[in-house]
């Protein structure tokens, strides 16, 4: 079988399928020390995807949230 349609349409459900797995891996990564740096600075895009990834990940993990809550009461950054 050579069939030029149903090959395009194996690339694309294969883009779509790799594009969210690697956003559910970013998403279940644990956050950086940048990553929380930024947030509590404000800065980041709130429309951008970090902004939601981290948002993401600190609303499905309380390790994150501890340490963001530790972070921020820190007082020399
Ligand atoms: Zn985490």
């Amino acid at each position: 079988m050579n069939n030029p349609i149903i090959l395009i349409f194996g690339v694309i459900l294969l883009w779509i399928i790799s594009k969210t797995v690697i956003q559910i891996i970013q998403t279940q990564k644990h956050l950086t020390e940048d990553d929380l740096f930024n947030l509590m600075r404000n800065k980041l895009n709130k429309y951008g995807p970090e902004h939601s990834r981290i948002i993401h990940h600190l609303g499905g993990c309380e390790k994150c949230q501890k340490r963001l809550e530790e972070y921020s009461q820190r007082d020399d950054i």
